[in-house]
């Protein structure tokens, strides 16, 4: 079997509180995955059909005898490289990102190896394709584009029996699992389960950029329906035909799903991913000490902007205590943020308390403070202020004087011209982060940025612009994508079998990254590194996370000698590997 383990553990489970006893007490088993060939027990069709294993033309002479391939493929041994070529040809010859996307998931559907080869070797122009935005047309139009299900769908009618489907799932292996509710699919709102798209999606990026094994990844939804009045007229919309589960019947779905999972795969780590905020948060918190898991919306990205912000402090030559910082959006991205932040502020000698000071929040009705009249969501609480009530951002800008303005309400158009033109008013070299995906959701563009500030402030988005030649400068926007941080953090997590995912683990992704951004970089304005070193990247972020969890006693397996050459090996190559039987 392909996906037999490199490491057995021997551990004890204490599953009265869910929490692994940590015993590192290991040892090293040959490691099928890293073996120089793979004895299968699939033949012919069953072999061919089988993603995870094919490899199409590429399947050399000798397995075709061995194996019962003979007569099912066209006589040429193609290499991967020549098949690379014939997909490169028909790709370029699609008309827009859309049709890429789907022809990208033909190929994900029927030969792994050989789509994660394209990916991997073209990764910045393909990313935009199978992640954001490409990916949230794709949820959109879920339903109509179908073709095969690459994941798992726990829904509403399968309550109760959610552990007796896992065992559905081919792999007795899983090392990440994505899990949407998709309620809130990127800026797009709720899709409902058409948000199978992203959990796919995200997987890939951890194949591509950390190399996670595919075999490894499960990607999930929880149907527990959908608000979505177009999605429940449609016809061709696949997920259960109901609105959504509120209040206890809801959580109790979702731990009737977490409880299964770490049954079935004890190992594994879930992401939670794309939960509306009033979900996302309380399950982060109920979650977070008790299984291995994160909410990339909410920490992921905070670890992001916070690099970001790192690096443009190196431009600006401040301090991180010495910003003010406004949010235009007080849901669970912003607030991530400004944990973050807040925890490097503490790095620099700041408490909690005070770092807070240098945040103010703008939600849909304004100014976030203690005495505008209405009942605050607990995650606003602690960033609430004591100060006026103001309505609108840019009377917010006037008063506050920002050094940052972060965008991540998906108000396009929200940083508007008096905005910018406010905060370029006071600050040198303003940082603008309008991080609202997808693209067209932006709250302002890279363009706008550099003109309403006479080419001072500093962009960043969350889904790509494209470089802007600024009265003869050319300034390369960076995004500031979350696939710099959780492919990476996974990975560290994962392979030391961390029984946690900490903030100091985010905090610590977003320092290597911030290191890792090259001075040309900077002066080009981007405030990332550039995403073809991506696997480099990952395998930092990674190791530096396994530090966290060794010196924070997390980590079950007993530390490796050289943990970086350690975590390199773990890493998934695209390439094949021969079969025999
Ligand atoms: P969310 O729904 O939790 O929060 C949205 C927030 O925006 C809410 O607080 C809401 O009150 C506020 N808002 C909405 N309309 C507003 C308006 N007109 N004026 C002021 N505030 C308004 O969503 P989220 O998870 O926080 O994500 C927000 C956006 O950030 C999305 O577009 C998402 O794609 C993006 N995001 C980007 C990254 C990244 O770039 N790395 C990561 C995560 C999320």
């Amino acid at each position: 079997d392909v996906c037999s383990s490199d490491l057995i553990f021997i551990i004890g489970v204490n599953m009265s509180d869910n929490k692994s006893v940590v015993k590192p007490t290991y040892r090293y088993e040959v490691d099928n995955l890293n073996q120089s060939s793979w004895k299968i027990n699939k033949r012919g069709g069953s072999l061919i059909h089988d993603p995870l294993l094919n490899k199409g033309t590429g399947f050399s002479e000798q397995e075709r005898e061995e194996l019962g391939l003979l007569g099912l493929v066209p006589p040429k041994v193609v290499s991967i490289d020549d098949q690379v070529k014939r997909i490169q040809e028909n790709f370029n010859r699609l008309p827009g990102p859309f049709e890429k996307y789907i022809f990208l998931e033909a190929l994900h559907d029927r030969n792994e190896t050989l789509y994660f080869k394209v990916l991997i070797d073209n990764l910045e122009e393909l990313t935009p394709i199978v992640y954001t935005p490409t990916v949230g047309k794709a949820c959109e139009h879920y339903g109509h584009i179908y073709r095969r299900a690459r994941g798992m769908y726990f829904s509403t009618r399968n309550r109760g029996h959610f552990r007796e489907m896992m065992n559905n799932w081919a792999q007795d292996e899983i090392d990440i699992i994505v899990v949407t509710d998709g309620s809130r699919i990127l800026g797009l709102g709720d899709l409902g389960c058409n948000g199978m798209g992203i959990s796919i999606g995200k997987l890939a990026l951890y194949v591509s950029c950390a190399g996670i094994y595919p075999s490894k990844t499960l990607p999930a939804v929880l149907d527990v329906g959908t608000n979505n009045e177009e999605l429940l007229v449609d016809p061709l919309y696949l997920g259960v035909n109901h609105r959504r589960l509120t209040g206890d019947d809801y959580y109790e779905m979702v731990d009737e799903f977490v409880t299964a999972a770490l049954d079935k795969w004890p190992d594994a780590l879930i992401q939670f991913e794309d939960f509306t905020n009033d979900h996302a948060f309380p399950l982060l918190e109920k979650y977070r000490h008790k299984i291995v898991c994160f909410n990339d919306d909410i920490q992921g990205t905070g670890s992001v902007a916070l690099a970001g912000v790192l690096s443009g402090l190196r431009i600006t030559g401040e301090k991180l205590i010495d910003q003010r910082i406004v949010f235009l959006g007080a849901g669970s991205a912003a607030i991530g943020i400004a944990n973050m932040i807040a925890a490097g502020m503490v790095e620099e000698g700041y408490t909690v308390e005070k770092a807070r000071e240098r945040f103010w929040f703008i939600d849909t009705k304004g100014l976030v403070t203690n005495n505008r009249g209405d009942k605050l969501a607990d995650h606003k609480i602690p960033f609430a202020r004591d100060e006026e009530y103001v309505k609108a951002l840019v009377d917010v800008v006037k008063k506050v004087k920002p050094t940052i303005l972060m965008g991540l309400s998906g108000q396009p158009g929200s940083f508007s011209k008096e905005v910018i033109e406010e905060l370029n008013r006071h600050v040198d070299k303003p940082l603008i982060f309008a991080l609202s995906n997808p693209t067209s959701k932006a709250e302002c563009t890279a363009e706008q940025a550099y003109t309403w500030t006479d080419g001072n402030g500093i962009f960043s988005s969350g889904s790509p612009f494209d470089p802007v030649n600024y009265k003869g400068k050319l300034l390369s926007p960076g995004q500031g994508n979350n696939m710099y941080i959780f492919p990476g953090v996974g990975l560290g997590a994962s392979v030391c079998k961390s029984t946690e995912v900490t903030d100091s683990m985010f905090y610590i992704a977003a320092k290597t990254l911030a290191e890792m951004v090259t001075d040309e970089s900077l002066d080009c304005g981007n405030l990332y590194p550039k995403l073809s070193n991506i696997r480099e990247i990952s395998l930092k972020i990674a190791v530096a996370v396994c530090q966290v969890a060794y010196s924070e006693g997390l980590a079950r397996l007993e530390k490796p000698e050289n943990l970086e050459d350690f975590v390199e090996n773990s890493m998934f190559s695209p390439y094949y590997i021969p079969y025999s039987k």
